[in-house]
């Protein structure tokens, strides 16, 4: 299928970018990486009068590692992310789950501020932007506001964008020293959306206790869940503290519901299992960044 006509815009600049945007309003639509859009617009299930193609602002297509943060501009595609050392050195969970979204094709071109907009409760950064508290800078012709990931993620493909804004950068905080974290998912295939996916993330106290735990989900609910697994397992040793209890937390608290892929019952059996294991690998890098 083809999708329906439109109006393509390719401004050269932010300012122009955020211009075309105010005057299209609701009826215009960003283009970033295309692998989200083109099919919903191939499908007609959009039809936005305008595109608004970002790809020359080159500006934006960075992943910055400043104080406390990860930052990435709307221009960088997954695999910029993915392959960027200091950002895996300062975030390794970044590349944990980025290595998780889709092919490699689609890592090439598809950006991660891109997949944060599209909302997908199956995508892997938006639930990492949630597990980290991170936030989404949302620009406009007369100025910027920040939303926190626990307001962004507004429902099922459905962001704080609003139209006439343009996302310009994410900023992914850096958890505190003595944090390991892992990205664990199952799916059909690898490359596939998961049927469920856990990113963890383990603080130690000095004595080697845990301090805190998170973990958040995808596909169990309309956005990502985050879930404080802490009561769990706090002041036991990371490495023999009883991670299927966290499990059994995570998975009593999640509310998946029943698709064709899968019953509500396995994606909680999956939120359990993959919460022990990915804690168990979060603390076992703590130990061996430790060594
Ligand atoms: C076969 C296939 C498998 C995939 N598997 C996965 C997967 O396993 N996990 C996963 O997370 N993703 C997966 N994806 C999606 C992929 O990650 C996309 O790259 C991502 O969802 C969207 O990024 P994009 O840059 O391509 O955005 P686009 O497709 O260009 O845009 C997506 C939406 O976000 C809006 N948007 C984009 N950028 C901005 C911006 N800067 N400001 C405001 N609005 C903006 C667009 O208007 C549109 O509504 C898959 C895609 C395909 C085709």
């Amino acid at each position: 299928m083809k999708p329906p006509a439109f109006r393509y815009h390719r401004p050269a600049t932010v300012g122009d970018a955020l211009a075309v945007l105010a005057e299209v309003g609701s009826d215009g639509k960003v283009l970033a990486g295309g692998q989200s859009l083109v099919p919903v617009l191939n499908m007609r299930l959009a039809a936005p009068g305008h595109l608004v193609d970002i790809n020359r602002l080159r500006d934006l297509a960075y992943v910055r590692v400043a104080p406390g943060a990860v930052r990435v501009g709307a221009l960088a595609r997954h695999a910029d992310v993915e392959r960027d050392a200091a950002a895996f050195e300062a975030l390794p969970l970044l590349r944990q789950a980025t290595e998780n979204v889709a092919h490699p094709a689609i890592r090439n071109r598809g950006t991660t501020v891109g997949s944060l907009t599209h909302a997908d409760p199956a995508a892997e950064l938006p639930a990492v932007l949630a597990l980290l508290a991170g936030s989404v800078t949302l620009a406009t012709v007369s100025g910027r506001r920040d939303v926190p990931a626990a307001e962004f993620f507004v429902g099922p493909l459905e962001s704080a964008v609003r139209p006439g804004e343009l996302a310009v950068e994410a900023t992914f905080p850096v958890p505190p020293p003595r944090t390991g974290t892992a990205w664990l998912e199952i799916s059909r295939r690898r490359g596939d959306y998961a049927v469920c996916g856990a990113g963890v993330l383990v603080t130690l106290d000095s004595d080697g206790r845990v301090a805190a735990a998170r973990g958040a989900y995808v596909s169990v609910g309309p956005t990502p869940v985050v879930v404080d697994l802490t009561g769990a397992v706090a002041g036991h040793p990371g490495d023999a503290a009883d991670w299927s209890a966290a499990g059994a937390l995570a998975a009593s608290t999640v509310r998946p519901e029943d698709d064709i892929h899968a019953s509500a019952a396995y994606r909680r059996h999956l939120v359990s299992v993959l919460t022990a294991r990915a804690a168990k690998v979060a603390v076992s890098r703590l130990a061996v960044s430790r060594a």
